[in-house]
């Protein structure tokens, strides 16, 4: 899944777009400017100016009224910042940081960290799901530290 894309050419906000895009499809089946407007927590306006961009780049298609429906490179985009986010809340949630600051944590560093450094999380997470003594380990380890 860690494959390398062309994701240097867009901006972190692009990045952002292209995954909410992606979560409001999956949960709706369909991405409406207001439904990702919610999700990015900004205006239907500004998101009508990124929808318009990301068409221009052929990674979308917006049409007024309707929404955004990916273009194959878009969604191959989207689906790599997804599971870029996915891997590195779960490694937050492994050592016991709450679930809204990981979320966010997650979105921070998922525009930023090197492929391996996110290879070796999700290698590192599975060993974990693995071994059910690594797990409780762990979990001692998070009820450990003074909250
Ligand atoms: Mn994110």
């Amino acid at each position: 899944m860690e494959t390398r894309f062309v994701t240097q050419h867009l901006s972190r906000r692009a990045e952002d777009y292209l995954e909410a895009i992606l979560n409001v499809i999956l949960e709706k089946g369909y991405a409406r400017t207001t439904d990702v407007a919610h999700k990015l927590a900004v205006s239907p306006s500004s998101v009508v100016e990124m929808f318009r961009k990301l068409d221009a780049l052929h990674l979308i298609c917006y049409r007024r009224y309707e929404g955004a429906v990916f273009l194959p490179e878009g969604r191959e985009i989207a689906e790599h910042i997804k599971y870029r986010h996915d891997t590195l809340k779960k490694f937050i949630l492994i050592i016991g940081v709450s679930e809204k600051i990981a979320d966010a944590d997650a979105c921070f560093m998922e525009h930023e960290l090197h492929p391996d450094t996110v290879r070796r999380i999700h290698h590192f997470i599975a060993y974990t799901e693995e071994n059910p003594s690594v797990c409780e380990q762990i979990q001692r380890f998070s009820d450990a530290i003074v909250r």
